[in-house]
């Protein structure tokens, strides 16, 4: 009996203990797969969170719409684009596709179809794919939303230079054809001598103006495609500013203006291109000798200005309104269209004066009353400015990131090997880049 209740008693002790241990092993064992479900279910979120940063990131907009026509998502950037996003994907097509495009496409079976559109005054170009999104064999649609603005505008302005181009070279051309005809059809024999001498002169000038135009076509093409030639240095403004004015005296003259140059402070100093600095100072003096009437008064003024050195040109001619002057940078922009010309322009002078100011880091402004007269001043920074902002750009990146400030730096290696400094710019101490701070604003 003893014996029967000891191997109940073993029996009992050795199931149960059997029992607890099997309970602790699968507790142990539900807690690990809690642990990789709750893990599985994390990197599904952590994925999901990715995915929604990544299209909120995107400049495009993104919306798409289930295989039951029914708006699955869409992402931040698409609601800027577009009016409103209807909840299903034929009121879409009801709403955007008013031509019946994308309808027609896909009933041509095109996976793919395309319309662009307007809104708040930005082009957008809508593009709708046909695509399976889910395990299931009828496609769902995604739409892509990408704002073409600025290629909208840039095709816009190239046709309209191609027009301007063809335009101002018709004028020209037609002189030269109408007088060469005439000179043929008369033939020489038959007229005098001073009427031939009158019609090779307007051949002369429709060519000289053919020449004026291309000149400046090209040097608009060379700055737009980085392809100018310049050799940027330190330069002197003054003398620059007084043998342009000298070689404008003939033109004053003839028209008895009082034309003169002044320096307002001490050799101010800038980089530049010699013969770029040239071209801006004899286009804004002409243009101030041309559009003054006879007896007026053209100015020039060389100054200095904390960080910036300046060029002014003021006149007492006819000014410019406040509406011209906001088109007055524009390429081929002309008040009088008619007035220029006569006086050989080509509309393309203050264009050009732009780009080559902006192309020295510089600016230009206007300040203009019709019938008072206009000033134009263009800033360049100084030499003291752009040292330091050469240094900037050395200490930063190692190398200067623009003509003129690459011209700085072997000023900046002058200045650091004379106050024993190792131009190893990335690496310089701060006591040192100090140093040359202090020996730049001497
Ligand atoms: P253009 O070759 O016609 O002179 P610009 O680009 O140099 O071309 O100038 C554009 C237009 O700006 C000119 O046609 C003229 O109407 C106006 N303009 C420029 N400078 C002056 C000025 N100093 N006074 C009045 N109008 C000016």
């Amino acid at each position: 009996m003893n014996i029967f209740l000891s191997i109940l008693i073993t029996f009992l002790i050795t199931s149960g203990g059997c029992v607890i241990l099997a309970r602790s092993y699968f507790l142990q064992r539900k807690k690990t797969e809690d642990r990789e479900v709750h893990q599985i279910l994390e990197h599904i979120a952590n994925k999901q969170n990715e995915s929604q940063l990544i299209l909120a990131s995107l400049n495009l907009g993104i919306i798409a719409y289930s295989s039951d026509g029914v708006l699955l998502l869409n992402n931040d950037a698409s609601t800027d684009m577009i009016e409103e996003i209807p909840h299903t994907f034929n009121d879409f097509l009801d709403k955007y596709d008013v031509d019946q495009k994308i309808r027609a496409n896909f009933l041509l079976d095109k996976q793919q179809s395309e319309i662009n559109y307007i809104y708040q005054d930005r082009s957008y170009r809508l593009s709708v794919q046909k695509r399976e999104l889910v395990r299931d064999k009828r496609p769902g649609h995604i739409l892509v939303i990408q704002d073409i603005t600025r290629q909208v505008r840039e095709e816009q302005q190239r046709k309209e230079f191609v027009a301007n181009v063809s335009h101002e070279l018709k004028t020209p051309l037609t002189t030269i054809k109408t007088y060469s005809e005439s000179l043929l059809d008369w033939g020489i024999d038959e007229k005098s001598k001073e009427s031939i001498k009158k019609d090779i002169n307007k051949l002369y000038d429709g060519s000289l103006r053919m020449e004026d135009l291309i000149e400046d076509l090209l040097l608009l093409s060379r700055i737009d495609g980085n392809a100018i030639y310049t050799r940027i240095e330190q330069v002197e403004l003054m003398p620059i500013v007084r043998s342009c004015v000298e070689r404008l005296y003939p033109q004053a003259d003839a028209k008895n203006i009082d034309f003169s140059s002044y320096s307002v402070s001490e050799k101010p100093l800038a980089y530049a291109d010699h013969s770029a600095l040239e071209r801006i100072i004899l286009n804004l003096v002409n243009n101030s000798i041309k559009y003054t009437s006879e007896f007026g008064e053209v100015k020039v003024y060389v100054g200095s200005l904390v960080d910036e050195v300046y060029i002014r040109v003021i006149d007492n001619g006819i000014g410019i309104s406040g509406e011209a002057q906001e088109n007055i940078f524009k390429r081929f922009y002309r008040v009088d269209a008619t007035g220029s010309r006569a006086h050989g322009g080509t509309g393309l002078g203050l264009a050009i004066v732009k780009e080559l100011v902006e192309l020295h880091l510089g600016q230009i402004d206007i300040k203009s009353s019709v019938g008072k007269g206009t000033e134009f001043t263009v800033f360049l920074p100084s030499v003291k400015k752009t040292l330091r902002r050469a240094l900037f750009e050395l200490t930063e990146n190692g190398v200067c990131s623009n003509t003129v400030t690459m011209a700085a730096e072997a000023d900046l290696e002058k200045l650091a090997e004379r106050l024993g400094i190792v131009a190893k710019w990335k690496s310089l101490q701060e006591r040192e880049i100090d140093a040359l701070l202090k020996a730049i604003d001497v």
